[in-house]
């Protein structure tokens, strides 16, 4: 028998487990800390119910994970284990009013040994789609049912659990997508590097933090040698291909501190912060000899690239603004496109 098939025999599982489970697992619930406002929901359910133990569970595939408990701190269980996991199964099983008199849970753990369970009774917790992904229940170690209005109540509480739970999943949804936003607000489509207005707020808050802080800034200006005659000669949409490249280099070669943008059509910009001019001059150094050594290939074609740069430093006499920041940069990039380009000066 294979492990599936022992698990399928040791225990039932609806045909639709796997929707059900993807409906658990998009409002990514499991596993996270208890939080207050679901322990109010199960003390509020032991108390109308009139029972010690109430939890929030959540059916997960092979165990299922207390979201929150009273009276019994549990954390999880082996799905085999759960009366819940037999609740989300169907109706007949959300209510068992003497649990070690029920063939499918007389020998459950939580039934013969401490705090030897007898009353379970249950609402399953129902998914936007109508999926069971686990249960609100309340237990006793006595025997017995729960009054009309008691699983009124119940009823009522576990609709609020959900509203939580699809709270929390509309809040995360709403973050994700004001995060993409924010991204593509400040994003270069083309290379993926900061774009200007981005690069230019960031520049304003690291000149800030510099003059704070006293620590070193550099700025690196990159532009790309004779770039008109790549794009006379191999097209714009080529030209486009090799900005793209150069892009992903210089991501692939900047700390998470620093920030790249593109200043503008074939020219970047680069924020070194904490970095005095020997170092920012020693990045430059690496970045140009990389772009010279990386390869683009059109149709049979190996076309390489190379870039003049002009490094730029934060002394606090000479410099002392973002302005300047960038116009040493830029000078300096001068100074290496007359020197014959493809070097670094500054
Ligand atoms: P150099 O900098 O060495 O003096 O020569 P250059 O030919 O690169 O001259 P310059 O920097 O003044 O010109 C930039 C050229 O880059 C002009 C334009 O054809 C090209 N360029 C600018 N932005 C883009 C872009 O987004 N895509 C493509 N394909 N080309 C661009
Ligand atoms: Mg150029
Ligand atoms: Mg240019």
């Amino acid at each position: 028998m294979s492990a599936a098939e022992k698990i399928t025999t040791l225990y039932p599982r609806q045909s639709d487990d796997q929707q059900r489970l993807a409906a658990l697992h998009r409002y990514d619930a499991l596993d996270a800390p208890a939080s207050e406002d679901f322990s109010f929901l199960t003390e509020l359910a032991a108390k109308v119910c009139d029972v010690p133990y109430a939890f929030i569970t959540l059916v997960d595939t092979e165990r299922a994970f207390v979201k929150s408990c009273t009276g019994l701190a549990l954390d999880s269980l082996p799905r085999s284990q759960c009366y819940c996991a037999l609740a989300v199964l169907g109706d007949n099983a959300t209510e068992i009013c003497d649990l070690s008199k029920d063939a499918r849970t007389a020998a459950m753990p939580l039934t013969t040994a401490a705090p030897f369970m007898r009353m379970y009774s249950s609402v399953p917790l129902t998914s936007s789609e109508g999926f069971a992904i686990g249960t609100l229940c309340v237990m006793d170690s006595k025997p017995g049912c729960l009054s009309t209005s008691q699983r009124d109540m119940l009823r009522k509480l576990a609709r609020q659990v959900m509203a939580l739970f699809e709270l929390r999943a509309n809040d995360r949804a709403l973050k994700a997508s004001v995060d993409e936003l924010a991204t593509l607000a400040t994003t270069d489509e083309l290379t993926g590097l900061h774009n200007r207005r981005s690069l230019m707020n960031r520049l304003r808050f690291e000149v800030a933090r510099t003059r704070r802080f006293r620590t070193p800034l550099s700025a690196v200006m990159v532009d790309l040698d004779r770039f008109k005659n790549i794009n006379d000669e191999f097209g714009h949409q080529f030209g486009d291909e090799v900005l793209a490249a150069i892009g992903r280099l210089v991501r692939e070669n900047v700390r998470v501190i620093d920030v790249a943008g593109r200043y503008g059509g074939e020219e970047l910009c680069i924020l070194l912060p904490n970095t005095p001019l020997e170092g920012a001059r020693k990045f430059a150094e690496t970045l140009r000899s990389r772009i010279e050594a990386q390869v683009h290939s059109t149709g049979a074609r190996a076309v390489t690239v190379t870039a003049s740069l002009g490094v730029g430093s934060f002394n606090h006499m000479d410099i002392d603004d973002a302005d300047m920041l960038l116009k040493q940069a830029d000078a300096a990039l001068y100074r290496a496109k007359a020197n014959g380009r493809n070097c670094v000066e500054g």
